[in-house]
């Protein structure tokens, strides 16, 4: 039986280094196939879909920047690298039919459309995903920043974060064999625990516009869309 979905508007956070796959750099096509395809799934239940991505698998400005770089200078070139994974995505989108479309908080008009939210909250009632570029526009923030801000700035009534592990554990799962991933944690509890769900910024942001957060795995084949249909999947960060 097809489920309903348990959001009508979400905003899923992607980070640069899942599309690398298993390649060391850049875009590894496999991957971006296999995350289009659970995109195309979810957008097909009727949820409104928005997309904020990384840009770690081409361009990190705080490895630069200890490399000597002016950091402001290496944050937009960190910037820069999230709109060429969101062309990379929205094109990959259009290969399958999905329709996308691409705004940016820096302007680069001729590439991609700036980032205006009425606009991007009419693609999201057209049912288009709507990708935001260029993280916040800001040196010294993150792309989790951005999907807190843009998630909270549209209405979102959570923020995905597809990450590298399928929740919030206890511990780190790799150092240690006692984690217990959480199914549900509260902002607080996870502050009180020192538990890192997103940076501090973005977790700050998601906590004062009580904005839930929904931590699940990447690379789990279909976890995106029972996260979608409020199934028990990653972890869910609440108020
Ligand atoms: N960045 C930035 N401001 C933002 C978002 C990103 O300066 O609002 C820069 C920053 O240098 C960062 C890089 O873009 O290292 C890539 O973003 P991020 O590290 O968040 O990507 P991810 O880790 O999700 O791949």
């Amino acid at each position: 039986a097809a489920g309903r979905p348990a959001y009508r508007r979400v905003l899923l956070k992607l980070s640069g280094e899942a599309l690398m796959g298993d390649d060391a750099y850049g875009i590894n096509q496999a991957t971006i196939e296999r995350m289009v395809r659970e995109i195309a799934d979810v957008v097909a239940l009727g949820v409104e879909l928005a997309v904020v991505i990384g840009g770690g698998n081409i361009f990190r400005g705080v490895a630069l920047g200890a490399g000597g770089m002016d950091r402001a200078t290496a944050d937009y070139m960190g910037m820069l690298a999230t709109v060429m994974n969101s062309l990379a995505l929205q094109d990959a989108l259009r290969q399958v039919g999905v329709p996308a479309r691409v705004q940016s908080a820096l302007k680069i008009e001729q590439v991609v459309e700036p980032y205006i939210r009425p606009k991007a909250l009419r693609y999201l009632e057209e049912r288009k995903v709507v990708i935001f570029a260029a993280g916040t526009g800001n040196p010294f923030f993150t792309t989790d920043t951005a999907a807190a801000l843009r998630g909270a700035e549209i209405g979102a009534e959570i923020v995905l974060k597809a990450t590298k592990v399928d929740g919030v554990y206890s511990a780190d799962p790799a150092l240690d064999p006692d984690a217990q991933r959480y199914q549900t944690i509260g902002f607080d509890e996870a502050i009180a625990r020192n538990l890192k769900v997103m940076d501090a910024t973005a977790f700050a942001l998601c906590r004062d516009q009580r904005l839930p957060i929904k931590v699940f795995s990447i690379f789990k084949e279909g976890a995106l869309r029972r996260v979608v249909l409020g199934e028990d999947e990653g972890t869910l960060v609440h108020v």
